[in-house]
């Protein structure tokens, strides 16, 4: 079944099909962190959408928040003309950010997609500044338009794209592992923002002031890779005193994901401008805009697209908003990879090719290494594509969906649903242990 399914699928889609060549299945049903595949083979969803599926698959209450659109014969798509499910989705937003953003935020909906929702961030502070440049960061991935693609480090893609946005310069992420300024560990951080201070401030370091700094508190796609609090308190005071945006992106981070409901709490700072995609629509397509209304100098239809703001999306998104809140989900995120870290962190004292384990919440990333090859001026083995596709289709075979990505693609990334319970946590060390084991003999 499953193959006639994927023969179809290559038959019939474009060769910019990504997942299904590392995890060909056909997926039948799915409910909670599980899915079943046509053959009836169940498997635990660490991928979860690209962690856009916060309650899981088909959670009660999201399903019951769309029947009651439905019933409520609410109509489906309104562009943007508003509704009693859009004021309510807002209301519960507003009041879900801290008071001091809330008081004086506006939002802006944007297409279905996290790309979408990045384009209007940029187009809303070039406006606002009047400026051009903007500072973005090593290993960062803000989507897969034109713009956006140009403002991601990931050059794979980019490189045979001509022509992409001028004016991006790549800041120093704070990726204490493999140290950009190649001395490591704790120095990481302070070294990352004094290099981006001065060159803000040197005369002669040919940058003008950027539009806006665009980052994310946990970088996803390069490899879960935590920003320490430090720093972005730096990044925030650099950017303040100068009048420069700070526009965080938390498609992936945002609704709890890293065990706050916003990571930028994580710091306590608040951003001029915040990007949401992912959960937000509660497991369908949305993304919006939130930022300090100083910057709302945009005209009427500055930014325009007939999907903006899907009705079902938005009542899925406010159960998922209510619910994580209820329950509690951004603490039990934490608890629960808190849990998964320690497991793994035991067994990278047991394992050499296991290089680093690190992650916040439930975004966490495990970077896989050649410990057969000599160390680098960390002291750190090189990183180990083959291996991490090895224990990925291990883990794959053993029924544990899970992404590998990262600078050489050898990350394995774990975005779980966060109602992941203590007992699935273990099940899915368990799988990852021998898949390990398996794919290292
Ligand atoms: N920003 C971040 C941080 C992301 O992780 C992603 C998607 N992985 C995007 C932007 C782009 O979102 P989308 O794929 O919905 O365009």
């Amino acid at each position: 079944q499953n193959t006639r399914y994927l023969e179809s699928q290559a038959a019939r889609e474009s060769n910019a099909r990504s997942y299904p060549r590392r995890i060909p299945i056909a997926i039948a049903e799915a409910e909670g962190i599980y899915v079943k595949d046509m053959d009836g083979k169940n498997y635990i969803d660490c991928l979860a959408g690209a962690g856009t599926l916060a309650l899981g698959h088909n959670h009660p209450v999201v399903l019951e928040a769309i029947r009651e659109l439905l019933d409520q014969k609410r109509p489906l798509h309104t562009l943007d003309l508003t509704t009693p499910v859009k004021e309510q989705f807002v209301e519960e937003l507003f009041a879900s950010l801290p008071p001091e953003f809330a008081r004086q935020a506006k939002i802006q909906f944007c297409g279905p997609t996290g790309g979408d929702a990045v384009e209007a961030a940029i187009k809303l502070v070039k406006t606002a500044t009047g400026r051009r440049s903007i500072f973005s960061f090593q290993g960062g991935y803000h989507g897969s338009t034109h713009a956006t693609m140009s403002l991601s480090g990931t050059l794979g893609q980019k490189e045979r794209v001509q022509g992409l946005i001028p004016d991006v310069h790549f800041m120093p992420y704070p990726y204490a592992y493999r140290c950009p300024f190649g001395v490591g560990g704790e120095q990481t951080h302070a070294l990352s923002s004094r290099y981006i201070e001065n060159l803000l401030d040197d005369p002669e370091s040919g940058i003008v002031t950027p539009c806006a700094f665009i980052l994310e508190i946990v970088q996803g796609e390069g490899g879960s890779i935590p920003a320490p609090v430090e720093w972005i308190r730096e990044i925030r005071r650099i950017t303040k005193e100068r009048n420069i945006p700070l526009i965080i992106d938390e498609v992936q981070t945002g609704l709890g994901r890293t065990g706050k409901l916003f990571a930028f709490e994580h710091a306590d700072i608040i951003p001029d401008v915040l990007i949401l995609s992912k959960a937000i629509g509660g497991s369908l397509p949305l993304s919006v805009v939130i930022y300090n209304e100083a910057l709302d100098v945009w005209n009427p239809g500055a930014h325009i697209g007939t999907f903006r703001g899907n009705q079902m999306a938005m009542a899925a998104g406010l159960a998922t908003l209510k619910y994580i809140k209820e329950y509690y989900i951004p603490d039990h995120a934490a608890a629960r990879g808190e849990q998964f870290m320690n497991r793994l962190n035991i067994l990278k004292q047991q394992i050499s090719c296991i290089g680093d384990v690190r992650g916040r919440g439930l975004m966490i990333g495990v970077e896989i290494v050649d410990d057969r090859q000599s160390v680098d001026h960390l002291g750190h083995y090189p990183a180990h594509k083959k291996l991490a596709a090895r224990i990925q289709q291990e883990c794959l075979k053993r029924g544990l969906i899970l992404e590998v990505g990262g600078r050489h693609s050898a990350v394995i990334r774990f975005l779980p649903p966060l109602i992941v319970t203590e007992r699935q946590i273990d099940d899915i060390f368990l799988i990852f242990n021998e898949a390990v084991h398996a794919a290292y003999a």
